[in-house]
């Protein structure tokens, strides 16, 4: 059978924080994995004890994460690529929805094509608006997230969800939740098949 899969882009198709580890050393000299990440926030972040320096690379890091160029120059998840192009292969649909400014659209489009990425559709909405306003447009089967309110979301607006909702495990969503996790692509797909 066919199927409607969704996907969000940043930390789950594409790897923002290891980019963002990369210029935070080369930029500042400080070690900053994406493990440190363990709230969703980059204004949260204490990343120099030097309030004023700390205040500036706040300022400085959400300017660039959220930049084209930052965002054209990450790698694709582990897994992403492999699994997506089977995923296409077995006939299924694949859409993308992201919150990143209306403005990178180009970019994203950029990005995709150059990591070889085939895909249906790509809705990127800005920060304000309802995933699942599209979720249930595109009458979705499934839906991969690293945040749960997208997922939250994406319920308030869809009842039925055959293939679920999942949460895709990064170090700021490791509290408790009411949706299935996945860690990696691997599960991703072993919800697809049905091997869960
Ligand atoms: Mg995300």
């Amino acid at each position: 059978m066919e199927l409607n899969l969704g996907f969000d882009l940043d930390e789950v198709v594409v790897n923002l924080t290891d980019r963002l580890e990369k210029y935070i050393k080369d930029t500042y000299d400080i070690y900053w994995p994406a493990e440190y990440f363990i709230e969703y926030s980059i204004m949260g972040g204490t990343y120099n004890e030097d309030m004023e320096l700390n205040k500036e690379m706040q300022k400085d890091l959400l300017k660039v994460v959220n930049s084209p160029e930052l965002q054209l120059t990450a790698k694709p998840f582990d897994g992403a690529k492999e699994a997506l192009l089977l995923l296409k292969e077995a006939g299924h649909k694949i859409f993308f929805i992201t919150s990143r400014p209306e403005t990178n659209t180009d970019s994203t489009l950029e990005w995709l094509k150059n990591n070889n990425i085939q895909f249906d559709s790509l809705e990127v909405i800005g920060r304000d608006k309802e995933k699942g306003f599209y979720g249930n447009k595109l009458d979705l089967d499934m839906f991969v997230d690293d945040l749960e309110k997208h997922l939250v979301s994406m319920s308030n607006h869809k009842k039925e969800w055959s293939k679920g909702l999942l949460l895709f495990d990064r170090p700021w969503n490791t509290k408790d939740t009411s949706f299935n996790r996945v860690d990696g692509w691997k599960e991703i797909m072993d919800y697809v098949e049905n091997k869960t």
